[in-house]
């Protein structure tokens, strides 16, 4: 397994403690390249109003690296802070 950095410990340990499966939902395999850095999910605003940056919900990110699927856990519910050092993309 390839080193890691705070971020992606601290995302592993806190998917860990919320119980959260480590199978992937379409190939059932446990291979996963965790990104290094807060993946930023854009929002869309209901207006026709544009932000630089714009809004988004901070996440982790995970890709299987048997299939392909990418999967994405908010930090928020995780008590994750993406300001944190290591974390900002
Ligand atoms: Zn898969």
């Amino acid at each position: 397994m390839a080193e890691i950095n705070a971020f992606q410990k601290k995302l592993i340990e806190a998917l860990q403690a919320k119980k959260v499966s480590a199978l992937c939902p379409c190939c059932g395999q446990n291979n996963w390249t965790i990104v290094d850095k807060v993946v930023s999910l854009p929002v869309a605003e209901a207006e026709s109003v544009y932000r630089i940056p714009p809004p988004f919900v901070p996440s982790g990110g995970l890709v299987c690296n048997n299939c392909g699927f990418v999967r994405l856990h908010a930090l928020l519910p995780l008590s994750i802070d993406p300001k944190e050092k290591g974390g900002v993309p």
